[in-house]
Parts: C-alpha cells; structure tokens; sequence
C-alpha cells in the first residue's frame, strides 16, 4: 500500500464520541460485555457456516481471549471467528448504523434511565470500547483468507489502515486505556466483569496476564492448565430429562450463591410462539428477616442483560430466582422497551402458567411432597391467587388449607364434609380460641387455621370465587356446637345480672343457649360480619375512633355454674361470679385491654381471698 488510507467515521462524530463517553458513564462495564460478546457472534457466525459446509474447520478450537498489559495499558480481546475484509471492516466498523442516532440523542439526552438502551439499538457495541480507551485498534481477517487489515480509531473520530497488517483467521481488539479505563487492568476486576455478564457465552474465554504468561512456571511444577472463565453449556440448554436434581441444585448455588436449597425448579423450554429457555426455581425462604426479592438473570443468547427486570415477572412472583434466556430481546433492553413490549408481556403470562402447572402438577403426582411443601409456598400462592384472578383459575385444584390438627385439604375435599349449608369454620390464633376450637373438635368438626391477614384474605377471596363456601370464625356463632334439647327458657333476671357488664365500647346482649360442652359457662359471639367491618376499620382507617363492639355473650344452660346462677346458688356473690364468667368468656375471645386486664386480675384475687 502506498498510502496509509485514512477517513472519518461516517457521522457526525463530534457529536457522538462525546456522548458514549458521557452517557455511559456510569454503566462502562458494559463495554466488555459489547466486545467480548461481538467476538463470540464471530465464533457463532463460523460455526455456522462450518455446519452448511461453507467452511472447512482446521481443527484449531474456538476461542476468545482477553489479554491485558499493565505496562502498555491494553486490553485486548481476541477470537478466531469469521473475521472482517476491509470493505466488511468499512462497511459494519467505519459506517456506523447512526441514522437518526443523532436525533434519538438528541430527544433523550439528559433521561439517563434510558442511557443504556441506546448503545446496541444503533449498533454503537464496537464503540462502546471508547468509554474506556482513547485509542482502539482493530486486527482483523476474514476466514475467507482476504488480507489482513489493520485499524486504528481514535477518539476523535478519526481512523487510520496500517500497512502492517497480519494475523490468521478472526479480530483482535486492541483498547488502549485512558486513565478512567485503568481499572480494568487487573485480573480481578476483568474476571468479576466477565462473571457477570459473559458466564455462560458460548465460546470458551480465557482471561490472561499478558506480562505473567511470560514468566516460567517455577521449577518442578507444571503450568496449570488454562480453564475458561465461561460455562459454554449453561444447564438451560439441555432437555429436563437430561439433568439431575443434583445439577440443578449446584447451578442454582453457583448462580445464587445460597447454599439453601430451592423448594423445587422449573425447567423452561419454548420455541413457539414464544421462544425462550430458561430454569426457575423457587427459594426457600427463611423467616422474619430475608427480604423476598428474587432474582431473575436476564439473558439474550447466553449473553448476560440485566437482572431483577419487574416488568418480566408479574409482582407476585418476583421472589422467583432463575435464569431467562430470551434470544427474541434485543440485547440492550431499556425500561420503556420492556413496559411497552407485547413480548415480554407474553414472556410473563408464560412464566405465569409454568408455575401454575409446576404447582398443580406436583399436587396431582406427588401429594405427600406437595402438602409438605405447602408451609413454604403458601403465602406467594394466596397472595398471587387473590392478585392475579388467571393464575387462581389455574391452581385453584391445588390450593390447600391446614387445619389445627396439621392436616392439608383442598377446598373441595374440605366442602365434601361440610353439608349443604357449604360452612366451613376457621381460627385465627389457635391458643387465644383454644377453647372454641375445642368445642368443635369435640363435634368432629375440622377446623381451617387462617393465623395471617393473608390467610384471612385468601379465605375471603375463596368466598367470592363463587362455590357458595361460606367460612366463620369459630366466635362467630354457635349452630355448629349447640346440644341437644328444648331452646332454653328465656330467664330475666339471669340476663340482667349479665348485661350488666355492657359498656358504652363494649356492648353485650346476653342469650341463653344449650351448648354441647356443659363444662363451658359462657362463651362470647361476634358477627362474622361485625369482625371483618371491625378489622377493616382498623386497617384502613385506623385514626378513626373504634366503633363500639357489640357482641353476643351466650350463657350455656347446659353448664352446672350457670344452673346455680340461675337458682340463685351464689346468693350476694351473683355479680362478681357473673362478672368473672364474663371475663373468661371475653379472654377465651380476644386479647383484654389494660383495665379489663387489672380488673380481671383484682376480681380473681378476690374470689381467692373469699374462698
Ligand atoms: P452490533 O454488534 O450491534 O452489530 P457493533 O458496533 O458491535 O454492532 O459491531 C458492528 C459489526 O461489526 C458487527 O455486526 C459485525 O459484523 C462486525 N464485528 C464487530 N466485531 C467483530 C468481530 N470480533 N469479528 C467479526 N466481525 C465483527
């Protein structure tokens, strides 16, 4: 060559370098992802026509290699690919893809949430590398044996063919760093990079010193083998059928770095309409102090994207953890992109539907397994059914409810013992309605244990799904725990010694009743209705002042204290043993306030000193 060719690249570069320097500032890892990730799409695009006979391999693996030299400030990134001719180099390096670029800059500039969307859109990837260099150098030759051809680009603009070009098939990359790009001049924050986002690339990548290859291994010792820092075989890519427990298990670790084993994985695998492979699992989550966030690794071809991306997983299941795969993404995915795509929309009703059939499936052929792990799954499963009315439909055959003996039912097999009238009893604290629970565990009657606010939304949400299931707290009434025998008579003078007790915040209306259990002397009722307003309230108003409880205070008939009451048995002493009834009866129903607390206690103290 005569003349060194020189040219401009083909916009207004003024403009641009100062913008991808700018811009990215903040992201500028990214461009060794862009680098390393054009060399891999070299490797592919070879292999590619190796496999349709458009070239005969020479035997030599496939490989990329990022190389850096302190001394030299390089970074280099090397493959073995298909390789550029110089009208390929002008073509895709020199012409950058910018029309209308400029003006999407121009429109976004300063909206820095979007900043990465623009780098890939337009073909910006290769220059990416001017983030951290002010000079780059490309060494390329085609597979197609064409010469060599040597770049240089600096970061004006402006770029140069050496004459002396020569290397055999596939790029290098050449980035000499400026001062922001020394960073990545170590090993360690490299391989940190790389882990990120080229882990599972497949093209194997080796990560060398350029100044430490050259040191002797010590004598008597062998040179280690070199290992690629990537997995080129990432799990998701093989059949189900082909990988054992145990390797979804190391994979989930290796990706998650949790060493508590996933409650179980999905294994993903679509090519049509949707094309995406991917594996999720469902973490155990530990009490009280983890945070629920998951983790969805984002990947386009084995190309690391971006992590946590809401928009790819309804909210509900955002504690999910797993990787996509999703080669129908553009590989710089930007946030308005992912809220307005009717892709990713299909990605998540997707992910939707294979945790439903995941769950319902393990229901159906594993019931044992399921019920057990049914503790861990059960709040995401109530709080996803009562948000998303889709996913409800779809597990609702493998919703479960506990009862207070440890026993998981469905809602059916729990209506199957219910009778026409579709009532099923609850408790919401097993200890504080012990004596409830009892009086209908001692009918045969299964109670549910609803201890959450979920739980008791989840059970109001069933309600309305439309079986006609009706549930009550085990307070709310008495039909189920009533005895045998004539209504009792009404007694006046009973009734009164005990509405006495009503106050203006406690409102009672005493009735007399034969309950089942003769040994209970009274117990108090609140209006299933009445509680639900009542918690409401609470819930979301909860500066307006309490409305009064009005509750029903049911004097057992059956019960021998309440015969001697009646007859008159405690003379002088009528009121205070009617007065501690009712304070067992109200701490067998909720929790006391401080007054009623002490009042209790002094009353107790009392009875004793009497005694
Ligand atoms: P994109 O990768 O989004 O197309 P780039 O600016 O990163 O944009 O690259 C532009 C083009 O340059 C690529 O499409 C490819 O044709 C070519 N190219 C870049 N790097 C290499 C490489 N290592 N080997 C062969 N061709 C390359």
């Amino acid at each position: 060559m005569a003349e060194n060719k020189k040219g401009g690249i083909a916009v207004e570069t003024e403009h641009i370098f100062p913008i991808i320097k700018k811009w990215l500032y903040s992201e500028k890892e990214i461009f060794l992802r862009e680098i390393v990730s054009n060399a891999c799409d070299a490797v592919t695009k070879l292999r590619r026509l190796a496999s349709l006979g458009q070239y005969e391999p020479d035997g030599e693996g496939y490989r990329i290699d990022v190389t850096f030299n302190k001394t030299e400030k390089t970074l280099t990134v090397s493959d073995n690919g298909i390789g550029m001719t110089e009208e390929e180099l002008e073509k895709y390096i020199c012409n950058m893809a910018l029309s209308g670029a400029l003006d999407f800059i121009e429109k976004y500039e300063g909206d820095s949430a979007d900043k990465n969307g623009i780098i890939g859109h337009f073909g910006l990837g290769f220059y990416s590398s001017f983030m951290v260099a002010d000079r780059v150098e490309l060494i390329t030759a085609s597979y197609t044996g064409a010469p060599a051809v040597h770049w240089v680009c600096t970061d004006d603009g402006s770029y140069e063919l050496l004459p002396d070009a020569e290397r055999t098939r596939g790029t290098s990359v050449v980035m000499h760093l400026t001062e922001d790009g020394e960073e990545y001049l170590s090993e360690g924050k490299l391989r940190e990079v790389l882990d990120k986002y080229c882990a599972f690339m497949p093209v194997e990548i080796y990560l060398t010193d350029e100044e430490k290859k050259e040191e002797e291994p010590k004598e008597g010792e062998e040179p280690a083998a070199p290992t690629p820092v990537n997995d080129t075989e990432p799990l998701w890519n093989r059949r189900a059928s082909d990988v054992t427990d145990e390797e979804y298990k190391a994979f989930y670790t290796k990706l998650f770095r949790d060493f508590n084993e996933p409650l179980f994985h999905i294994h993903l695998n679509a090519d049509y309409p949707l094309n995406l492979k991917g594996i999720l699992y469902f973490p155990k989550i530990k009490e009280n102090y983890e945070s629920l966030e998951g983790k969805i690794k984002l990947f386009y071809n084995q190309v690391f994207v971006a992590e946590n991306i809401k928009e790819v997983i309804p909210e509900y299941l955002l504690m999910l953890r797993g990787v996509l795969d999703c080669p129908e993404l553009p590989l710089n995915v930007s946030r308005s992109y992912l809220q307005n795509s009717a892709y990713v929309a299909k990605v998540s009703q997707y992910i939707v539907k294979k945790v439903a059939d995941k769950l319902t499936g393990l229901f159906k052929n594993e019931r044992e397994a399921y019920e057990a792990l049914w503790k861990d799954v059960k709040t995401f499963v109530e709080y996803a059914s009562i948000c998303d009315k889709k996913f409800y439909e779809r597990v609702k055959d493998a919703l479960l409810l506990c009862d207070t003996e440890g026993g998981r039912y469905t809602l059916a097999e729990c209506l199957e013992v219910a009778g026409e009238e579709k009532t099923l009893y609850y408790t919401t604290d097993k200890t504080v309605q012990a004596q409830y629970v009892a009086m209908y565990r001692a009918r045969g009657i299964r109670v549910l244990v609803a201890e959450t606010l979920l739980d008791e939304r989840f059970l109001e949400m069933l309600e309305g799904a439309g079986d006609g299931v009706k549930f009550l707290r085990v307070d709310a009434d008495t039909a189920a725990i009533r005895g045998e025998g004539d209504a009792p008579e009404a007694n006046e003078a009973l009734e009164a010694l005990f509405t006495a007790f009503s106050t203006e915040n406690n409102k009672i209306t005493v009735k007399l009743e034969r309950l089942a259990d003769a040994t209970v002397p009274a117990i108090l009722t609140l209006s299933e209705e009445s509680r639900r307003m009542e918690q409401m309230m609470k819930m979301y108003a909860p500066d307006m002042p309490a409305m009064p409880r009005e509750s029903v205070l049911i004097l057992n008939v059956a019960s021998p204290l309440i015969a001697r009451l009646a007859e008159g048995g405690y003379g002088d002493k009528a009121s205070a043993v009617a007065k501690h009834v009712y304070m067992l009866a109200t701490l067998s129903h909720r929790t006391l306030d401080a007054d009623e607390m002490n009042a209790f206690l002094q009353g107790s103290y009392e009875i004793l000193t009497d005694l």
